[in-house]
């Protein structure tokens, strides 16, 4: 679907729906063969297409590697498929429940039910594997899926577009594109679940429009998730993995770590080593192969723009890695950036960076660490690198963040099990692992009564039944003198 005039981008927006509420009225819980042959479809086919789709995210961004794409989305939406399609046996079993005393005999169970149409949006900085995990999640779940990928990987969105149209039927899974003036009518679609995956900014206006149909919401948005670096341990394990999150992607990763907090004594020693390991990383500097571009013009003022505050209002900024002045040399190519000496007055420690542009705060004890990260809004992720196991404790337990990483950087995400979500301003809810399942599904909750029950006796007019039963659930009474008096039968 293209940008059209808003009256009709609505009226399409409300058929489409209409068609898959149909489809889903008619067919309102899909076996579990039917929910794993559309996982092996969508599996099928991200794999025939991989090469298109490392070939349109890279025109989309101006530069990024395959290795990039497959390591950063397609295993990750592979496995995702795989875990899910394993796990649906127990994720879609009924779960028995406690029955009171007084009810005895029946039955409690509780049914994960597919809630019906679930609205997926997505950003572009990971245009694929954010569009097709929520999807897969949505489908084991039993769910029909609208979708709505970003308007700044064009290309990409075409292929998915193409990619999906080929092996759904619109009525189980449509894909529509457009800029924001299609996904502000897409948000106010009247789902059954919508995930927006995107920023802070637009998630507020997300929640705002889908409270007119109260529908349910998972947030998945953006922040600043800080690495803490451990006295002493600012070497080369923890470099490497600091700068695979930071780097990769070019740093538009909405878990990347954003800022640093270091030992004010591994300062020096921090800013070597991450020098030494980008160069590493990156032997051709900006333009090698392995370094992904901004993905737009307004992105990368936005990141120059940064950096020259924080030059401006007192920072000292430092080219990491190997040949920065290559970075003119490709299209909106930034060469991987250190700050040091930031302050929460910079535009760069007040806003998310979402770019290769690391800076770094030093701290004197951890108390001021923990104290710092509790003064900002709540992360996306939070990063800790060091061996003491009582410091980290006490890091873990004292702040709250969406999810943690120990001794690495964004492999949390990699995790199947493990739900993956904000807080606060971070984001709301979380899909993957049982998590997602269960997001996309209504927990129905079902009473059934037994043959013989307590419960069933409680009417009026209330006399010794409704007196012994109240006895045997609160207790004998001890201010009703006619109460305290009745007989138990045994
Ligand atoms: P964005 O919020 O600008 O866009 C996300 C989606 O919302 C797009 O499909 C866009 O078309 C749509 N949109 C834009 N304006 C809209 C409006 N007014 N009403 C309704 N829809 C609108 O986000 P982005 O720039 O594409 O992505 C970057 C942000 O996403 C970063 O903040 C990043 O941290 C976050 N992010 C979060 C996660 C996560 O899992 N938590 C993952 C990736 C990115």
């Amino acid at each position: 679907m293209n940008a059209i005039a808003e009256p009709t981008v609505a009226r399409s927006l409300v058929s489409l729906l209409d068609l898959q509420r149909t489809a889903f009225l008619s067919q309102p819980v899909p076996d579990i063969g039917r929910r794993r042959r559309q996982l092996a479809r969508l599996r099928g086919a991200v794999l025939a297409y991989r090469h298109e789709i490392e070939t349109a995210i890279s025109a989309d961004f101006g530069n990024r590697s395959r290795h990039e794409t497959g390591i950063m989305e397609l295993a990750g939406i592979i496995q995702a498929i795989d875990y899910l399609s394993r796990k649906l046996p127990r994720f879609m079993k009924r779960e028995r429940r406690h029955v009171g005393f007084v009810y005895r005999s029946g039955q409690a169970y509780v049914e994960y039910q597919p809630k019906g149409i679930i609205g997926v949006m997505a950003p572009w900085n990971y245009p694929v594997s954010l569009n097709m995990i929520p999807l897969a999640t949505a489908l084991a779940a039993g769910n029909r899926v609208m979708l709505k990928p970003s308007e700044l990987t064009p290309r990409t969105s075409d292929v998915i577009s193409r990619m999906l149209t080929e092996i759904f039927a619109p009525e189980e899974v449509a894909v529509v594109l457009g800029g924001p003036e299609v996904g502000a009518e897409f948000s106010r679609l009247p789902f059954d679940h919508l995930l927006f995956t995107g920023s802070t900014q637009v998630g507020k206006k997300v929640m705002k429009a889908a409270s007119d149909h109260l529908v349910p919401l998972t947030l998945e948005l953006g922040g600043k998730s800080p690495v803490i670096v451990s006295r002493g341990h600012a070497n080369e394990q923890t470099m490497n993995s600091i700068v695979f999150g930071k780097l990769s992607n070019g740093g538009q990763t909405c878990v990347a770590p954003d800022y640093a907090l270091v030992h004010e004594d591994d300062r020096d020693r921090f800013v070597q080593a991450y020098m030494e390991t980008v160069a590493r990383f990156y032997p051709d500097g900006p333009t090698s192969d392995d370094y992904t571009s901004i993905v737009s013009d307004g992105h990368h003022a936005r990141l120059l723009d940064l950096v020259e505050d924080a030059r401006q209002k007192g920072a000292t900024v430092i080219k990491a890695g190997l040949h920065p002045e290559r970075a003119t040399t490709r299209v909106r190519t930034m060469p991987p950036t250190l700050v040091i000496g930031v302050s929460d007055g910079m535009k760069i420690m007040q806003e998310e960076i979402f770019g290769p542009i690391l800076p770094v705060r030093t701290y004197r004890a951890i108390g001021q660490v923990i104290d710092y990260v509790n003064s900002r809004d709540r992360p996306l992720a939070l990063y800790y690198f060091g061996s003491d196991i009582s410091e980290r404790d006490l890091v873990l337990q004292r702040t709250t963040s969406g999810n943690v990483g120990v001794n690495n950087t964004i492999m949390h995400v990699a995790q199947d099990d493990l739900p993956f979500g904000g807080i606060g301003p971070s984001g709301m809810g979380a899909y993957h692992g049982i998590e997602g399942f269960r997001a996309m599904s209504h927990a129905k909750g079902v009473f059934i009564q037994g043959r013989w029950s307590l419960g069933r006796l409680l009417h009026a007019p209330f006399g010794k039944l409704a007196a012994f039963a109240l006895t045997m659930t609160l207790g004998r009474p001890r201010n009703h003198p006619k109460d305290s008096q009745i007989k138990l039968g045994f």
